[in-house]
């Protein structure tokens, strides 16, 4: 990153703009400030575009050589599928979409795209198959219009209308004194948690993605809202290779493979229903949530 930043100081706006659309990937990284070169290989390949088996190969790494982080880390989602990994907070979830995006590298075994380690990738062509709904998305100061364009700027009106639409955001929008024009945005109309959310997947659906990485793509919304927005997020994951890191367990229910991570070990692995049977951390986080939800819901 640090390598694209000298060159755009030179360029005024565009750098301002392009500034600002890195800002999601790097709050949801936690990365600003703390950049890192990751350099393209001499002969680095392009990824092709399509159906993308992804595949942590026995996976080791540390941001500090003192702390490791990810212990022998081995899974893989097939094209299509979705895995999702669960863990107390440190345990090494957002570790996992970094390496995939490769703001890091690994220090043992590999990430591969299928078949492919994407240190032999280029990092635009990687970054570019990848898309993310974070925690907390970033609204610019600008149009509605914009703020969901900026998922792929060269998209047509046509396009931006058909992600909202299929965001379940463009009756919302059109509902909206000055429509698809109004400002957002610190300065502008306050969005919801929910619509945020909904821009977030519009913006992801624009860039049409062949992997998906959600964030704890719920965790700031409250759980009714939680629900309307969790059916737009399996269906933006339909037909994609989906990583999803949740904190709440009753959005990872349906996954192909649930992976338990504690202290960088995948402790566990399954579907719901086993997982739950074997009476283990997953199970005792359930039971856990389950309560909460119920305390919860007696308060409200
Ligand atoms: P999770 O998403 O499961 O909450 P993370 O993957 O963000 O966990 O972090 C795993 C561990 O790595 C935590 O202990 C965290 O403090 C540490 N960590 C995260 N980012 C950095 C960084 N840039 N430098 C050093 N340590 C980090
Ligand atoms: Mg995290």
């Amino acid at each position: 990153l640090i390598q694209l930043y000298i060159p755009l100081n030179f360029l005024g706006v565009l750098y301002r703009e392009i500034r600002q659309a890195l800002t999601d990937i790097e709050r949801m990284f936690g990365l600003m400030g703390t950049h890192r070169e990751v350099a393209d290989a001499p002969d680095a390949q392009p990824l092709a575009r399509g159906a993308a088996d992804v595949r942590f190969d026995h996976v080791g790494f540390a941001y500090d050589p003192a702390r490791k982080i990810l212990h022998d880390v081995d899974f893989a989602i097939p094209a299509g599928h979705t895995v999702a990994v669960v863990g107390h907070s440190g345990s090494g979830k957002s570790t996992l979409a970094r390496l995939l995006f490769r703001f890091y590298d690994v220090q043992g075994g590999a990430v591969r795209i299928n078949g492919q380690d994407i240190r032999q990738l280029t990092q635009d062509s990687l970054r570019a198959a990848i898309g993310i709904v974070p925690q907390d998305t970033v609204l610019f100061n600008d149009t509605l219009f914009y703020n969901i364009q900026y998922g792929r700027p060269d998209a047509s009106r046509d396009e931006v209308e058909a992600a909202a639409r299929a965001a379940q955001l463009e009756s919302f929008i059109e509902r909206l004194p000055d429509g698809w024009e109004t400002r957002v945005g610190e300065r502008g109309l306050k969005l919801s948690g929910g619509e945020k959310q909904r821009v977030a997947i519009a913006r992801t659906l624009l860039k049409n993605p062949d992997i998906l990485i959600f964030d704890e793509a719920t965790s700031a919304l409250d759980s009714q809202t939680e629900k309307a927005i969790q059916a737009q997020l399996d269906a933006a994951a339909r037909g994609r290779t989906t990583l999803v890191i949740a904190h709440r367990l009753s959005t990872v229910m349906n996954a192909d493979e649930i992976i338990v991570l504690d202290q960088g070990h995948i402790v566990e692995r399954g579907h719901h229903t086993d997982l739950l049977a074997r009476g283990g951390a997953y199970a005792r986080m359930w039971q856990l949530q389950q309560q909460e939800e119920a305390t919860a819901a007696a308060e409200a």
